[in-house]
């Protein structure tokens, strides 16, 4: 991109981020105007939540998690806002992750909750090493993060949880799911999600309609603090190769992504939806949350993870 072209918004700074997929040049203060409007906007377009409701924003020690944060208290500053965050426990999580989100807490005087797994219920991520579910540790990662933050934000009573999900992530998820056969669960990834039990809130996606490279550069723009390292536990995961891959298609056709997110969502989810009747869930006999069995997926986990190492873990 040449250094001349003007922003194509303001018209008189000198146009620095190219937005490809809407054919567009902003300067750096017009492009942070953009991505808070762009998520104004998604909030409004999904009815995700009224400017009068309590809302979470789930950190998930990562940038994009700081970038939601920053825009969604900037493109809705009457609105109280509360970050949770599920500590796993490792020194990533209670270190290296935490000193950038106190920083940002401090500069934006939001409340910050703090749930400890090894303080709450005895154990951390990395006591799964070693046992059949160690091979897919992101996917009980998930599981706890998003039971518990869950769990949290009910605890607060408030109305809704607002997760970091960009729109790769969306697209590269639907990408697997439909590679995988799992049709069904395509609509778990609509951008609001209504609660399936009563002891839940409902979730929300504002980053939806904003590409990952833009949460980063918003976040540089704005000289934010966020982890200068990322989880030790993601080398390799599957989605980090699909999302390379799914960016190397955007890079030989902008808005690529954007247009693979229409064609699920309004198409294919719909389709889904008239089709499918959604499974029954039963209490978990332990904690009361949702569950397929009458066991939920983070109880199994840790009754597994307390009888084969004998650790003290409270369950429930
Ligand atoms: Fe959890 Fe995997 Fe992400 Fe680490 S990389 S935070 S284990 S989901
Ligand atoms: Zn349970």
């Amino acid at each position: 991109m040449s250094k001349l072209v003007k922003c194509m918004r303001c018209g008189e700074r000198e146009g620095e981020i190219e937005l490809r997929y809407a054919r567009l040049v902003l300067c750096k203060e017009c492009f942070t105007e953009y991505f808070i409007d762009r998520i104004r906007k998604t909030v409004e377009e999904y009815k995700m939540f009224s400017p009068d409701e309590r809302i979470g924003i789930s950190y998930m020690a990562d940038k994009k998690s700081v970038g939601l944060i920053s825009g969604l208290i900037e493109a809705f500053p009457e609105t109280e806002f509360h970050i949770i965050y599920i500590d796993l426990g490792t020194t990533f999580y209670t270190i290296e992750a935490r000193i950038p989100l106190d920083e940002l807490v401090q500069k934006y005087g939001v409340k910050l909750h703090v749930y400890s797994l090894p303080n709450e219920k005895g154990y951390n991520i990395e006591d799964f090493r070693g046992t059949k579910y160690w091979r897919k540790i992101c996917s009980t990662c998930g599981i706890l993060k998003r039971y518990y933050t869950s769990y949290v934000a009910y605890q607060l009573g408030l109305d809704a949880v607002a997760t970091p999900h960009t729109l790769d992530d969306v697209v590269e998820v639907m990408f697997t799911l439909f590679l995988d056969g799992k049709f069904e669960d395509l609509i778990n990834m609509k951008p609001v999600q209504h609660p399936e039990f009563p002891n839940q809130v409902r979730r929300i996606k504002p980053l939806v309609k904003t590409y990952e490279w833009e949460v980063d550069e918003y976040v540089d723009i704005k000289g934010l603090p966020y982890p200068e390292t990322e989880c030790p536990l993601k080398k390799g995961a599957r989605s980090t190769l699909r999302k390379k891959l799914l960016k190397d298609f955007e890079e030989s056709e902008p808005a690529f992504m954007r247009k693979l997110y229409t064609v699920f969502m309004k198409k294919l989810v719909r389709l889904i939806e008239e089709r499918y009747e959604p499974p029954k869930l039963v209490e978990c006999k332990i904690c009361g949350g949702p569950s397929l069995s009458g066991i939920c997926g983070k109880c199994v986990r840790e009754v597994y993870l307390r009888d084969r190492k004998k650790l003290d873990i409270k369950i429930g």
